[in-house]
């Protein structure tokens, strides 16, 4: 069990079961609308749905809440698919569509007509906008509210078969234009849109509003409990007011639950908002590796198990807050210090010639890949390496434990070191560093114990492999509350990516897999990329080694 197993929906659930309701058992569904890639925020919303249903040993339906054509599509229908089944969760053969119930939808329209709980309004847009009132003004009737069913069934008919143009009727449900709560005065629940469907085509040219289409997919679908983000928490009264006017039962039919949703510190979780970024070029697309989208965090080295791990600890709650994104990166670092092998790689190198070791020998270091297992491998040790330029420094202040003039340092997996002489060009930079070795100061030598303060990473140079590495940074900067400013776009951080170029990388990383995770000793962790290619190795930084995340 996960701790999806003691948050308030759990104890709602508890309760219904107690009651004697749904007697057939859980029955939750995830609802994307495919007109985007799933975020992050989704990545709660999937867990829970779906970790729901297995605590309680019900079942979860993948349902693609597809009633707005004019802003879905395919490409979306398959991505969507894709990361609900990488983060782990499988619906079977339980997949639908709330297009597919277009037809029954319909019907249920009818019904409500026939019972005298829906018109057809001619107001305009505007009209029914000034019409609705306030939160503190009662809304005011349309002059067509009271037409007779005859008309309505009459009027719906023809706007089902086109013969009005769009927005030029709606279909409202009849309720009250005096309720406190304004989305009981009278919504929307059919609108003309001359526009094909990525499913239906040219079928239909009524589309159901998202208010009437959710409760009565969920009801099609014998949902039990629907759960839902807080902002729907105003539209509940009118999801249990059509399953009561269209005959379903408490107890039987499904019932809405909200919570909180996902908010992170430096991050936009809005599908709206992300499309801005990719549509205006903020970056390469969905999948860019500092997008908070599931494709994007894949791409950037996140593993299924970190972003579950995350869903879990922030838990549930009624409450909206925001979640620092430390937490995230501390999930992925968890993750990945137990299971991602360590390998060298020095992204800024500076050649070191070690003049004591013989020329054209080589031999190979031991070294063992991950502390948690005992496999290991070979590391080529060469006359030439290459080591970190900031891991050399000529004027070094006392506390540097690196390598500076007439000082020792141990390279990792291999010998002592020590620096003879600095090498400079015309301009005075420091462009290599002649170093002696201590032939014996090797694990199992005579003077492997002997004590030097620093250690450092390093690569053969004959041996190493270049590759091309990309640092992130946050895609949007904040003030120091992590909020993201409503102009989200001035906040965009112009210096999110650092790409280094000739990276150099041990060799046992060449002829690497696409989202194989390494660490970096002493760097960071990272993750091939998928522009990879047998010329060029590419590699994500996920995030760095150090954990900001305090409990
Ligand atoms: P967006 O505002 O990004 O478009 P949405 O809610 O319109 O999000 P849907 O495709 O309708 O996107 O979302 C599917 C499900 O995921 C819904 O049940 C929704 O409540 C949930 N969801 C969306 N964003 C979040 C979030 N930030 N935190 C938790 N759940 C979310
Ligand atoms: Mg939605
Ligand atoms: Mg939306």
């Amino acid at each position: 069990n996960t701790s999806v197993g003691s948050n308030f929906i759990q104890n709602e659930i508890n309760d219904d079961l107690k009651n004697g309701y749904y007697p057939e058992g859980v029955h939750t569904r995830f609802p994307p609308e495919p007109n985007g890639y799933l975020h992050i925020g989704h990545a709660k919303s999937i867990c829970l749905n779906f970790g729901l249903a297995k605590n309680n040993g019900g079942i979860c339906n993948l349902r693609f809440d597809d009633t707005n054509p004019v802003k879905e599509d395919v490409e979306y229908v398959d991505s969507i698919q894709e990361d609900i089944k990488w983060l782990g969760f499988s619906w079977d053969d339980r997949m639908f569509f709330a297009s597919d119930y277009f037809g029954k939808l319909y019907d249920y329209a009818v019904e409500l007509i026939k019972k005298g709980l829906a018109y057809v309004d001619d107001l305009t847009a505007e009209e029914i906008r000034s019409y609705r009132g306030t939160l503190t003004e009662p809304g005011k009737e349309s002059p067509y509210r009271n037409r007779s069913v005859e008309e309505n069934l009459e009027l719906f008919q023809k706007m089902k078969a086109g013969e009005f143009g769009d927005g030029e009727k709606v279909l409202r449900a009849k309720i009250d234009m005096a309720a406190p709560n304004i989305v009981m005065r009278d919504p929307v629940i059919y609108r003309i849109a001359h526009v094909s469907h990525h499913r239906t085509g040219d079928e239909w040219c009524i589309y159901p509003m998202y208010d009437f289409a959710h409760p009565l997919s969920d009801a099609i679908e014998e949902i039990t409990h629907s759960v839902c983000t807080l902002e729907f928490e105003d539209h509940r009264p009118f999801y249990d007011w059509l399953l009561d006017a269209l005959g379903f039962k408490v107890g039987a039919r499904p019932r809405q639950i909200e919570f909180a949703r996902l908010n992170l510190t430096n991050t936009v979780t809005s599908k709206r908002k992300l499309r801005q970024l990719v549509e205006e070029g903020y970056v390469s697309g969905w999948d860019d590796p500092r997008m908070p989208t599931i494709s994007g965090l894949r791409r950037r080295g996140y593993t299924p198990n970190s972003l579950r791990t995350f869903c879990e600890e922030i838990g549930v709650a009624k409450a909206n807050s925001l979640v620092d994104v430390a937490m995230l990166e501390h999930c992925v670092r968890d993750d990945l210090n137990k299971n991602a092998d360590r390998i060298m790689a020095v992204l800024h190198p500076l050649k070191v010639v070690i003049t004591n070791y013989p020329e054209g020998q080589k031999e190979f270091m031991v070294a063992d890949n991950n502390p948690n297992t005992s496999a290991h491998r070979y590391v080529p040790f060469f006359r030439e390496l290459y080591i970190e330029q900031e891991d050399f420094m000529e004027d070094a202040p006392k506390k540097f434990f690196r390598l500076k003039p007439e000082g020792e340092v141990r390279l990792k997996h291999g010998y002592i070191i020590k620096c003879e002489e600095v090498i400079k060009d015309e301009a005075g930079n420091v462009v290599e560093l002649h170093c002696t070795y201590d032939p014996e100061s090797k694990t199992g030598g005579a003077t492997a114990n002997r004590k030097v303060k620093g250690t450092i990473h390093w690569v053969s140079a004959e041996d190493a492999i270049e590759a091309e590495v990309r640092l992130y940074d946050y895609l949007i900067e904040t003030d120091e509350n992590g909020e993201v400013p409503a102009d989200f776009l001035a906040a965009v951080n112009k210096k999110s990516l650092e790409v280094v170029e000739h990276a150099l990388i041990e060799p046992s990383a060449s002829f690497t897999a696409v989202g194989t995770h390494y660490q970096f000793l002493r760097t960071g962790y990272f993750v091939v990329d998928k522009d990879t290619t047998p010329e060029k190795l590419v590699f994500n930084r996920v995030v760095g080694l150090k954990d900001s995340w305090a409990k």
